[in-house]
């Protein structure tokens, strides 16, 4: 099947000239009027941007099928048409032309596209999809001889001539002025300078195209403006061979010329353009009444007398839906391709009825909420299943998440299997350990056998829970991510849960299979409320449960924002606090760039308070601490032992402290707002309300606007749609750092979350009449080729 219109142009060229080659020519007497059939077919294909080397051929089919012809040469004609043309109407011949280097555009010789290509634009494709920033509207200009005296205009014209010129005014005044004077297919004007004429000069030089705007005034029997404004302008003739008069300008790389991008850009459009596949469902593409691609770029790229400039620049046209819309579809299709393989993978079923399972939820020291026995339920039957679970449990901080992973590891246990939880940080792995432990004391019973694995765990202590684990031994370990790469063996591991709290896997979660002779049932917990749509694409293989209700007792937070100067407050609420008895996080940023001056801060910080409040016991918490100390003092500060803890951002990630209650944040501007809402849910786990003091330094409005947006609201929901609206997803899923979100194009998930439900459901609906695309082996070349090596899609298709 042919996806882009170049080709299907060409195939309406071939098929009868194929028909009436079929069975050697046996039937070619009988097609009716082979000469016009293929004469016209060849003659609308030349109206399509095709390659040059194409249109040639194009050219001589259509020139050699003019007239009619004898049986001989008829049979001469369709032969040499068939050899010439048939290589060009081939999918592999589109892909091979875009991804061709920009060399292979006429006017952009090796050295210009080696230019390009250091920077990205390494293909004719790429190109195409280099879209226009913004847009030159000419469309308001003025013509020269229709200029009005009086009028303040704008106009573009070409400079005929220009130069210093000598002037006289009343009672002896005169002196040098820079003159030029302009020209359009209208008329001409008089410019001038009478200072500042040598700058000037650099500019208006002969030839120049300039837009000039200023006040038009009459002198003698012209028309003249004096100090206009002028900026020199690319030659929109150039550079889309015809009058544009909407001229689109584009981000230049480095040591690309603007006018030569624009130039190459243009001749890829003009000759590329219909090449590029289609592969949108076209049933979905007409009801939403979209564009082929090849009409959607032209439009993007070279947009007619009567196009909307605003829509183009804000990127919000059916010309850009097309383009989105294609990119998201590879991606979901994708997505869906992995979903689909993995789960016919096989995996334990894992039964979560038995007694021990029962007894543990019994022995809760709380009944679970109304959200917990929703996702319990969503679990127990995924566990159930011979096929691997795979879901994404998001729910706030305190939401409750840990207690559901505890019970299906009891059911893991229960059915003679292990499981492993896994932490992004070592600390946050003690804290894990802390709770579930606890949990498991409870059920005394039949307590599941927990231990922890780190690489601050003691070789022996090691040595011992690695031969328990080979063993059966143990049911569930806890450690940080690392824990499945250190050849770790399980006698059965049927369970992995990854705690990602703020951090996002989307896609290399691959390995995590490989430790068990059937893939282990995988369970990700993240605290950060991701928008449902950007969850289904950043985790589009995994199933979602969202735990959106809080146990029930806790306190709502009031949340203060205070800005440099103010520390005299925030001492205040300090003492407040401790004097009735309760507890402070003193929290501070930690960025790697920064690591050493934030650590030092916090120190800092630390013996400030120390100083202040003699009476006070402070630690201080941060990474570098070795993990003894660091657990010290934890438990110091869950015990009630110290009163203040002065952390880097290690706290949010896991700390229950019913009787803290101020959680003063330094540097508030430097946090992502999902993340200050999620340290916020520290405080208020007890009876006792709480307060969370922002601190904000030297923060400009932006900043000051995002903060603000975190007093106005609680719901983590639309905390997090605020981030990715002013943050943007990248900045929002720290994957600036990760490097993790799927690099795309055009399409920007945040924007555009509505195409990305679209395209979703277009391509599950795609896998759901054909799992594998069997019946497309080309769509799956394409969805390999552009995202088979991020997505792991190695071995589909
Ligand atoms: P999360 O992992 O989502 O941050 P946790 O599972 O650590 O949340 O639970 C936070 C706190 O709330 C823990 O102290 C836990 O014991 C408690 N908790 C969890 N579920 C309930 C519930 N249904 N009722 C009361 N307290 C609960
Ligand atoms: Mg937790």
């Amino acid at each position: 099947m042919t996806r882009a219109p170049g080709l299907v142009a060409l195939e309406a060229v071939l098929r009868p000239l194929q028909f009436a080659a079929r069975d050697d020519f046996a039937h070619a007497a009988r097609v009716q009027d082979l000469e016009g059939s293929v004469h016209a077919a060849a003659e609308a294909a030349l109206a399509a941007a095709l390659p040059r080397e194409v249109r040639v051929v194009l050219a001589s089919v259509r020139d050699a099928f003019a007239k009619p012809l004898d049986e001989k040469a008829r049979r001469a004609s369709v032969e040499r048409a068939l050899r010439r043309l048939g290589p060009f109407a081939t999918a592999a011949y589109a892909e091979g032309a875009l991804a061709a280097s920009p060399a292979s555009l006429p006017g952009v010789g090796p050295k210009r596209a080696g230019v390009m290509a250091r920077r990205g634009l390494d293909s004719v494709q790429a190109l195409l999809f280099h879209l226009p920033t913004r847009y030159d509207d000419r469309r308001a200009l003025q013509k020269i001889g229709s200029l009005e005296v009086g009028t303040r205009a704008t106009f573009v014209g070409r400079v005929l001539g220009c130069g210093f010129a000598a002037w006289r005014g009343g009672r002896g005044s005169g002196g040098r002025m820079f003159e030029a004077v302009l020209g359009d297919e209208t008329g001409t004007v008089n410019l001038k300078w009478f200072r500042g004429g040598e700058a000037i000069g650099r500019v208006v030089v002969k030839d120049a195209q300039l837009l000039v705007t200023g006040e038009v005034k009459r002198y003698r029997f012209s028309k003249e403006l004096q100090h206009p404004e002028v900026e020199a302008q690319a030659d929109a003739e150039s550079a889309t061979g015809s009058r544009a008069e909407i001229v689109p300008e584009y981000s230049a790389p480095e040591g690309v010329h603007p006018r030569g991008l624009r130039r190459a850009i243009a001749s890829a459009v003009s000759d590329y353009a219909d090449l590029v596949p289609a592969w949108l469902p076209e049933r979905l593409a007409r009801t939403r009444g979209l564009p082929t691609p090849g009409d959607a770029l032209r439009a993007i790229h070279a947009p007619g007398p009567d196009a909307d400039v605003a829509a183009l620049q804000a990127r919000r046209t059916p010309h850009h839906e097309r383009l989105i819309l294609e990119e998201l579809y590879l991606l979901e299709l994708g997505l869906a391709l992995r979903r689909a393989r993995k789960s016919v993978a096989a995996s334990v079923p894992i039964a979560s009825d038995g007694p021990r399972t029962r007894a543990a939820l019994r022995a809760l020291p709380f009944e679970l909420t109304g959200a917990q026995h929703r996702v319990w339920h969503e679990l127990r039957q995924d566990l159930a299943r011979a096929h691997p679970m795979h879901r994404l449990l998001e729910g706030e901080v305190g939401s409750g998440k840990t207690v559901l992973a505890y019970l299906a590891a009891v059911a893991v246990a229960e059915s003679g299997h292990q499981a492993a939880l896994m932490a992004p940080t070592e600390l946050l792995a003690e804290q894990h350990e802390r709770t579930l432990s606890r949990l498991a004391r409870g059920h005394a019973a039949d307590p599941l056998r927990i231990e922890r694995l780190s690489a601050s765990t003691p070789r022996t202590h090691a040595d011992l829970v690695r031969a328990e684990l080979a063993s059966g031994g143990v049911d569930l370990v806890v450690g940080t991510h690392a824990l499945l790469e250190e050849g770790v063996g399980f006698r059965s591991l049927g369970l992995v849960v990854v705690d990602e709290q703020q951090r996002f896997g989307v896609l290399q979660r691959a390995a995590l299979g490989d430790k068990a002779a059937h893939e282990p049932h995988t369970l990700v917990m993240t605290a950060t409320p991701i928008p449902r749509t950007l969850a289904l694409t950043l985790y589009g293989d995994l199933d979602l449960s969202v735990l959106d209700e809080l146990p029930p007792g806790r306190q709502p937070v009031r949340t203060l924002l205070f800005r440099e100067g103010e520390g005299r407050q925030v001492a205040d609420l300090l003492r407040e606090t401790v004097a009735r008895g309760e507890q402070v996080y003193v929290v501070y940023p930690l960025v790697e760039e920064s690591e050493k001056m934030d650590l030092r801060a916090a120190t800092e910080s630390a013996e400030r308070i120390r100083a202040a409040f003699p009476n006070l016991r402070v630690d201080l918490v941060h990474g570098r601490l070795d993990a003894v100390s660091r657990a010290e003092a934890m438990a110091r500060f869950e015990s009630g032992a110290t009163q203040v803890l002065v952390s880097t951002t290690v706290v949010e990630v896991g700390v229950d402290v019913p009787n803290a209650t101020l959680m003063i944040v330094e540097h508030a501007e430097r946090f992502g707002l999902a993340q200050l809402h999620q340290l916020r849910g520290r405080i208020g786990r007890g009876s006792k309300p709480g307060t969370c003091a922002l601190v904000a330094r030297g923060v400009g409005e932006g900043s000051e606007a995002r903060l603000a947006a975190l007093l106005a609201t609680r719901d983590g929901f639309e905390i997090a749609e605020a981030d990715l609206r002013i943050r943007g997803p990248g900045e929002f899923l720290g994957t600036r750092q990760h490097g993790r979100l799927p690099d795309l194009r055009i399409a920007d998930l945040a924007r555009d979350v509505k195409l990305v439900s679209v395209a979703r459901e277009a391509a599950l609906e795609a896998v759901r009449r054909d799992p594998a695309l069997a019946r497309d082996p080309e769509l799956v070349r394409a969805v390999r080729a552009r995202w088979g090596a991020k997505l792991a899609l190695a071995d589909v298709g």
